[in-house]
């Protein structure tokens, strides 16, 4: 095989975003998070991987060189998408000869096309995203395939996205295509628990940091598809999406509203407008601004790039 025959083998990916400040400094949100998920991930799928002071160097280093393409202050991100992949000439099974590392940016305005508008999901019952064991639970590049299918049926028919249920009782919620889930009932906020299927998010942790903050009752847990239909509110959280309300689910043919006919508890904005402050800076709690931004926090959640 020649060098252009390549096989491409396993790859993993990241995802995370650079905010520009009102003065017009930049924040990165918990880029070594995104690091040590990287190095689990590979770990997982057999690959080398960059120690989390190389990552987040790297990406320091890209947003720098690439701070013309970030959107002024309330207007967007960039949005980072960090990947490492296998490559090389062998047609067996086995992990990858060499391996690239490499960053990509763009600039990014909001994920749904609904914006902050809340979005409607249809649960799948027939395809999974992932199975015990699997590979659910690291980002890698196969779960995006995995969910092609499904999601384009789904948009086809005008659902925002789909949410996945566990593959073995087809009761328990796992996530969206490629965020996390919340239900909200009786003020009570739960999520699936991290269990090798549901991939773990940063904005995840994050949301369930801000909310145990705000004096919720948190719980990671087994949810089951009746306990959603039953929720007060339901919202999805990612990188992408932020913090996103979901509007309507459909199961089996019926469709669940939120907010509308229930009383609109409005967890997710309650999370989503902890802070106004847009100044990020440590030492305050944690939250999300009126730009959809997380922002001060008491732990790292930030870093400043001073350039
Ligand atoms: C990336 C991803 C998420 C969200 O993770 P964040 O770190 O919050 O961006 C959720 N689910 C899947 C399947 C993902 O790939």
């Amino acid at each position: 095989m020649s060098k252009q025959q390549k096989k491409r083998h396993s790859g993993l990916f990241e995802g995370l975003k650079a905010y520009r400040r009102e003065d017009g400094s930049i924040l990165l949100f918990r880029p070594e998070e995104n690091a040590l998920r990287m190095r689990l991930g590979a770990e997982r799928m057999c690959m080398p991987s960059p120690t989390v002071e190389h990552f987040v160097d790297a990406v320091k280093k890209v947003v720098v060189a690439n701070k013309c393409w970030i959107p002024p202050s309330g207007k967007g991100s960039l949005y980072i998408r960090p990947l490492l992949m296998g490559t090389g000439t062998v047609l067996g099974l086995a992990p990858a000869p060499e391996y690239t590392f490499l960053i990509f940016v763009s600039p990014v305005g909001n994920y749904f096309k609904e914006g902050l508008a809340p979005i409607n999901l249809i649960v799948e019952n027939e395809f999974h995203r992932a199975i015990p064991g699997g590979t659910g639970g690291v980002k890698t590049v196969g779960n995006y395939a995995a969910v092609l299918k499904a999601q384009s049926t789904a948009k086809a028919k005008g659902y925002s996205d789909v949410l996945y249920l566990d593959s073995i009782h087809k009761k328990y919620l796992e996530e969206v295509s490629s965020c996390n889930v919340f239900v909200v009932k009786d003020n009570v906020i739960s999520t699936p628990a991290i269990n090798g299927t549901i991939l773990p998010g940063i904005t995840r942790k994050s949301v369930i940091e801000v909310a145990r903050t705000q004096g919720f009752l948190v719980e990671e847990r087994l949810v089951t598809v009746d306990e959603l239909l039953d929720a007060d509110e339901v919202f999805c959280t990612g990188t992408a999406v932020v913090v996103s309300p979901v509007g309507s689910i459909t199961y089996l043919g019926k469709r669940v509203e939120y907010g509308k006919k229930r009383r609109q508890l409005c967890v997710w904005t309650a999370l989503y407008r902890t802070h106004k402050s847009t100044d990020g800076s440590i030492g305050g709690p944690i939250g999300l601004d009126c730009h959809n931004r997380l922002v001060r926090t008491s732990l790292p959640l930030h870093i400043h790039l001073f350039c």
